[in-house]
């Protein structure tokens, strides 16, 4: 296990499938890029899902930052835009490698798996792991470079207080409703 696989998992809490893909996917982008002190690295990923820790941790692009971008369209592809080179990368994580769990994982949300299926999902689970780690990158991933703009900056907005719960919030999402500066959550309340 090199330090980079210990340190996503690290910040994940596990060790697991998706994390273990978006490892090979953020090792790759590190090779290309330069970890993103502030902003110049920006990750625009097309899925939530345990892989997206793996890039927060390796390369710096954090949702706190703002240079993480989630474009949920479940999909294991993930887009790095240098703003120093003006270059994007594209990277596509291939293969269904959960493919052969459907049925096990299935069971498994729905709490049914005897005491041998778990040994069992738990050997494969062990050996995909494996699998990924151990994969040649034209095996696992599919990369090209893309031309898009460049993502918008984290802006920063003044702030406004609430005139019914009395916590500040940023101006650009407020609402008005009854004749008051509201935020967000408190305007759902008074009118949904
Ligand atoms: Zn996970
Ligand atoms: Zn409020």
């Amino acid at each position: 296990m090199d330090d980079d696989f210990k340190k996503a998992a690290e910040f994940h809490g596990h060790i697991c499938p998706g994390l273990t893909m978006g490892y090979r996917v953020a090792k790759y982008a590190k090779e290309h890029y330069p970890r993103s002190e502030d902003e110049e690295l920006v990750c625009i990923a097309e899925n939530s899902s345990c892989s997206i820790d793996a890039v927060q941790a390796l390369l710096g692009c954090t949702s706190g930052k703002g240079n993480l971008v989630l474009k949920d369209n479940g999909k294991q592809v993930f887009t790095f835009y240098s703003r120093d080179k003006g270059k994007a990368l594209r990277i596509y994580f291939k293969g269904d490698i959960l493919k052969g769990m459907d049925a096990l994982r299935k069971k498994q949300a729905e709490g049914l798996l005897s005491s041998e299926e778990k040994k069992q999902m738990q050997a494969m689970r062990a050996g995909i792991i494996d699998a990924i780690l151990n994969a040649r990158d034209d095996e696992v991933l599919s990369v090209r470079e893309v031309d898009i703009p460049a993502p918008d900056k984290a802006r920063i907005y003044p702030s406004l207080i609430c005139q019914e719960c009395g916590e500040g919030f940023m101006e650009i999402l407020g609402r008005t409703a009854k004749g008051k500066v509201l935020c967000k959550d408190c305007f759902e309340k008074i009118v949904c």
